[in-house]
């Protein structure tokens, strides 16, 4: 789409909105209908598409995917009465005749623009809480995940309503294009570089926004754990997706002593979860791109450590094992930029305490994995810490969670969604005061009017 279109596609979903196209809750619950309908009709295409793209197993599609947003829809559609009900609040001396409410308000056109990883889910979730909060909505998903790009783009057009929910596909220029339109929210998934791009934009119009992003989300491992358990957990978060989940725990800190038995455990999860030849596992998934591989080949080779589980790559297969490299250096390039691959590094710390600096000393993380049976570490790390989400003892679940807020803080991202929180993320809660002229309420009110007197002041 030129940006001549853009243009006149964004005129004409405002004007539907300024016309209160989505303002009806029965519209609201038709269009997320329709999207349910087009997920489950499309199911097979959508699977299929995310096999083109990232080799994604179809079991694990249809659950990370297809059957998430089918949840978050029929949540939206449960709650919606409750989510867009007004809240009254108490009421003081100057305002007892009054009635005071706020109530959600939808923003107006939002620009959702969502990564490749999960291309359908981190596009689909915001697009339902924007829905259901009665808004208008062009979703723009990535190039780099072309097979999904296509199909999104071909079955919500057959199902929503094109007069207020477009799907416009393309890459940087196509969203640089769409930035510098006019939106009233814009919520984005993605690298914190691209971030700051998006938010330097939305600036311009003082859009708010939600920034989805990323970095290195560290575990922190003790031996009092049962470590068969707790290696499984860790692979599931760190494999699955090829390691390119942005909650993916990125590197491990333990000691030297739990590393050996964390080491052993993981050699026997990777056996159990892909066999002896990941590569030929269906379960195991590909890096997303050449570009992407060479990045994560780069790395393994210039990173130090010793490589203790995997290491082999096959750039025209774009396959990267699973890989856990040991004796990581801090400096290591490994240890710099989120990895988003199949890696697992594992630095020594001697204690807790000495994760915890070392995790301070880095930029706030998206998600941190705290795996001990001792309350006196769960509790420095939920009070010495700050990340998106602290997971005890599991990884990656809380995304699964409708109920739990899930977003960053600091360079991992602001706001949060899934669940209310989503159709939250895109109302504005507009405070009402009514009053009416009688006696009483005037009387009652006339105590901010001047002349002040030390009665009405309390002196
Ligand atoms: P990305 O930032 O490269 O791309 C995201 C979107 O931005 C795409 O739609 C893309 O077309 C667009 N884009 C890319 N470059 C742009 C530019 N210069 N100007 C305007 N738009 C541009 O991210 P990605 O590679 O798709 O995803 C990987 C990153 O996203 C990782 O850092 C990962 O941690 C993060 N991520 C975060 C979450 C979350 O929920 N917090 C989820 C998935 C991925």
């Amino acid at each position: 789409m030129d940006p001549e279109q853009m243009t006149e596609t964004v005129s004409l979903l405002r004007k539907s909105f300024d016309e209160g196209l989505t303002i009806p809750l029965q519209f609201r619950r038709d269009q997320l209908k329709a999207l349910e309908k087009c997920l489950r009709e499309n199911e097979r295409a959508f699977v299929e598409a995310l096999g083109k793209d990232l080799r994604k197993n179809p079991g694990e599609a249809k659950l990370s995917e297809v059957d998430l947003c089918v949840n978050a829809i029929k949540t939206a559609m449960l709650e919606l009465n409750s989510w867009t009900s007004p809240t009254h609040v108490s009421k003081s001396m100057l305002t007892l005749f009054d009635t005071l409410y706020h109530y959600p308000q939808p923003y107006g056109l939002v620009l959702i623009i969502g990564p490749w990883n999960f291309p359908i889910s981190l596009s689909l979730l915001p697009l339902i809480g924007a829905i259901a909060a009665g808004n208008c909505v062009i979703v723009k998903p990535s190039e780099v995940s072309p097979a999904t790009s296509e199909a999104l783009t071909k079955y919500l057009a057959s199902y929503l309503d094109e007069r207020c929910f477009r799907v416009i596909p393309g890459g940087v220029p196509e969203t640089t294009s769409l930035l510098n339109l006019k939106f009233d929210y814009i919520f984005f998934t993605g690298a914190a570089k691209i971030g700051r791009i998006v938010s330097a934009a939305a600036s311009k119009h003082l859009t708010p926004t939600t920034l989805e992003l990323g970095g290195k989300s560290p575990v922190y491992l003790d031996d009092s754990v049962n470590m068969d358990i707790a290696a499984r957990r860790i692979c599931w978060g760190k494999f699955t997706n090829a390691g390119q989940i942005c909650i993916a725990p990125d590197y491990v800190l333990c000691s030297r002593k739990t590393s050996k038995i964390f080491i052993e455990a993981v050699r026997k999860v990777i056996r159990e979860f892909y066999g002896e030849d990941p590569k030929a596992s269906e379960n195991f998934g590909r890096i997303i791109n050449v570009h992407h591989h060479r990045r994560l080949v780069k790395l393994l080779s210039a990173g130090n450590g010793k490589t203790v589980i995997g290491g082999q790559s096959d750039e025209s297969d774009l396959f990267i094992a699973p890989t856990v490299v040991t004796k990581v250096d801090p400096s290591s390039a490994l240890m710099q930029e989120e990895l988003f691959g199949p890696i697992m590094p594992i630095v020594y710390v001697d204690s807790a305490r000495a994760a915890v600096d070392f995790i301070n000393e880095k930029s706030r993380p998206l998600a941190l994995y705290v795996f001990s049976s001792k309350k006196s570490v769960h509790k420095l790390f939920r009070e010495k810490t700050f990340s998106g989400a602290l997971s005890i003892n599991d990884t990656a679940l809380h995304f699964a969670v409708e109920e739990l807020p899930f977003g960053g803080v600091g360079e991992s991202g602001m706001g949060a969604y899934r669940g209310k929180f989503t159709f939250d993320t895109f109302s504005h809660r507009r405070a009402v005061l009514h009053k009416n002229f009688n006696f009483f309420g005037e009387k009652a009110g006339s105590l901010r009017y001047p002349p002040m007197t030390d009665l009405k002041v309390g002196a």
